[in-house]
């Protein structure tokens, strides 16, 4: 089963994912983990999209639609993925309809107060991308990652410049492929305010599983 999550950031489609892929053993493919992973491994994609991920603003399509290509091109896609932001604009949506079907497009939906609320509380752990917010999902001691034992960061695009502008880059960029996938049958509202939990029981829901 081939799924895409849209939605706004901080939706929490990347906590969902996580929880998505053990249901429906399927790889989780995030282009923004993909891109992050690169800037920590100091590759020359890292070096080409670090300042404009800092700043909230969109890799351009051709860069991030050849390392979609290249990835779902994998053997561990043969059974699905969850795509998790991407595609982002009209024409990632048009390049991924030349890769491969899509069976759902669950739009993640969320007002515009609790995304800010929920980015700017957002800590992770860089080693392993997992997740927290300092007061909805807190680590057992402040700062520090549960497993790893990892100081948690905050990332750079989730200071409050970034956020505004990356929510601007959303309602002009993304949030137009709610009516793109909406016209082609596959689009399915989520209720994102919820726990992830309740969202994923409501995926599964969705999907039939
Ligand atoms: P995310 O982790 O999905 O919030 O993505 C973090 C950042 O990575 C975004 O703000 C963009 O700078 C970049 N990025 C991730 N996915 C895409 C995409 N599909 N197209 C362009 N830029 C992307």
């Amino acid at each position: 089963m081939n799924i895409v999550l849209l939605g706004p950031p901080g939706a929490g489609k990347g906590t969902v994912a996580a929880l998505l892929k053990k249901e429906l053993d399927v790889p989780h493919i995030s282009t923004g983990d993909i891109f992050r992973e690169n800037i920590k491994n100091g590759t020359e994609l890292g070096r080409k999209v670090e300042a404009i991920m800092a700043s909230g603003g969109l890799v351009p399509d051709d860069v991030t639609c050849e390392m979609v290509r290249d990835r779902l091109g994998k053997d561990d896609t043969s059974n699905g993925y969850i795509l998790d932001g991407f595609p982002r604009t009209i024409a990632q949506a048009e390049a991924l309809s030349t890769i491969d079907d899509i069976d759902y497009v669950l739009n993640f939906v969320l007002d515009e107060e609790e995304i800010v609320r929920r980015l700017s509380g957002r800590r992770l752990c860089k080693s392993t991308g997992r997740i927290y917010h300092i007061v909805t999902n807190p680590p057992k001691k402040e700062g520090i990652d549960d497993e790893t034992g990892e100081p948690l960061i905050q990332r750079d695009d989730d200071k409050p410049e970034a956020i505004r502008h990356r929510l601007e880059v959303y309602k002009a960029s993304t949030e137009p492929l709610i009516g793109y996938y909406k016209d082609k049958g596959l689009l399915v509202d989520i209720d994102a305010s919820v726990s992830p939990e309740d969202v994923l029981a409501s995926i599964i829901k969705a999907v039939g599983r």
